[in-house]
């Protein structure tokens, strides 16, 4: 079992509006009492006065979905281009990372001056710091466990350089569990990042395989949310999406996402281990606007195949949490305030690949409320990731 991460004095160190995970679970109300839940669970309404707010204007930002890497990686990520193969994924590294100019790939790799410059010009305070795609996991094991360390290593180096503009989500080799639930407990309690992301599927197993329960159990324990994030369809479900781009950000992003929450979810794997936490990108890969059919056609025994206890929209409002990355609609935003709770709301840019300052148009224009701003800009990124105010 992992050790949780405590307080020297040895007390829990729980924040204190946060998850609580000594709760005794009783009932189902408590069972599918939300693992997100903030103090704050009305959903505010826009009202009046604070409807409108001038683009431009100051509220604190959190952006909690930017890409880095290190010189390391991705100098692997190279080699795993230049060798080539039927891997989906290959279109889009060998444009970022082996294109030329490498515009993209200097943004990612500066993690000081030119980063927090472009920061400062937009009026973002932080970001949430991950490897970018595809992580460590295209890589052959040994290299994978050796490249997750030292990207956690640099990572923790630049939020210790600059702790009030950087936070971070640590990498690990799905390749191998044993060592990335050891990453993971050292990411944690040794390096006090903010919690994990992966890619989707490694190798084309996904995470509701019996193999990695060790990893969901150790997030578990550790209390940090694992960021579910994208990559390409993996190779069964490959082939529709080669043509016409439809391999990233068009659509089979959105796809392999949605598909591996939802085996989370219908594998029963979120029972399991109930107390975990899934941060989903892209406004939730289009899941909430799926909730009302899921629970229709997946509700718990209602096919043979299906494992789940709860009903889809159950585990979104216990373990899941969103990210407003790469959607820029205030519409959309709306709708997920009020489908799966304001308090699971979370503003990203996804940099470099999305501009920031479209971004920050976005959060400092929607129509919400002041409250609403302020979680979904950054009090609950605050809450969720465990940043200092
Ligand atoms: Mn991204």
């Amino acid at each position: 079992m992992p050790k949780r991460r405590g307080k020297p004095d040895g007390k829990d160190n729980e924040p204190k509006t946060g998850i609580n995970r000594r709760v005794v679970l009783g009932g189902l109300s408590s069972i599918v009492a939300s693992a997100f839940s903030g103090p704050t669970l009305a959903k505010a309404l826009p009202d009046g006065d604070q409807q409108s707010r001038a683009a431009g204007t100051r509220i604190r930002k959190i952006a909690t979905e930017e890409a880095f890497t290190i010189p390391e990686v991705a100098e692997a990520v190279r080699d795993v281009v230049r060798h080539g193969g039927t891997n989906l994924d290959l279109k889009v590294l060998s444009l970022i990372y082996d294109a030329s100019p490498r515009t993209l790939l200097s943004r990612l790799l500066s993690l000081d001056a030119t980063r927090i410059s472009e920061m400062d010009a937009n009026g973002v305070d932080m970001h949430v710091l991950s490897l970018a795609i595809p992580g460590v996991q295209m890589f052959e094991t040994d290299k994978a466990v050796a490249l997750a360390r030292l990207s956690n290593d640099r990572l923790s180096e630049a939020m210790r350089s600059h702790p009030k503009r950087f936070a971070g989500l640590a990498t690990f080799a799905p390749q191998d569990t044993r060592a990335a639930v050891l990453e993971m407990e050292r990411a944690i309690n040794t390096l006090k990042l903010n919690g994990f992301l992966v890619n989707s599927h490694t190798e084309n197993v996904y995470l509701d395989a019996s193999r990695c329960w060790p990893i969901l159990e150790a997030a578990e324990a550790l209390g940090a949310p694992l960021y579910l994030h994208p990559r390409a369809p993996s190779d069964g479900m490959a082939a529709p999406f080669r043509d016409y781009s439809m391999d990233g950000a068009i659509w089979g992003y959105a796809v392999e996402a949605s598909t591996h929450a939802l085996r989370l979810m219908l594998s029963g794997v979120l029972d399991r281990f109930p107390r975990l936490r899934i941060v989903l990108s892209h406004m939730g890969e289009a899941l909430p606007f799926w909730l009302s059919r899921l629970d229709l056609v997946a509700a718990p025994g209602s096919r043979p195949a299906l494992k789940n206890k709860l009903k889809p929209s159950e585990y979104i409002q216990r373990n899941f949490a969103i990210t407003t990355s790469g959607v820029q609609d205030p519409q959309a935003l709306r709708f997920c305030i009020d489908k799966i709770g304001l308090d699971r709301i979370m503003w990203a840019i996804d940099y470099p690949f999305q501009p920031t300052a479209t971004a920050v148009k976005f959060i400092e224009s929607a129509t919400l409320s002041d409250q609403e701003r302020a979680q979904v800009a950054f009090q609950n990124a605050e809450r969720i990731f465990r940043i200092p105010k």
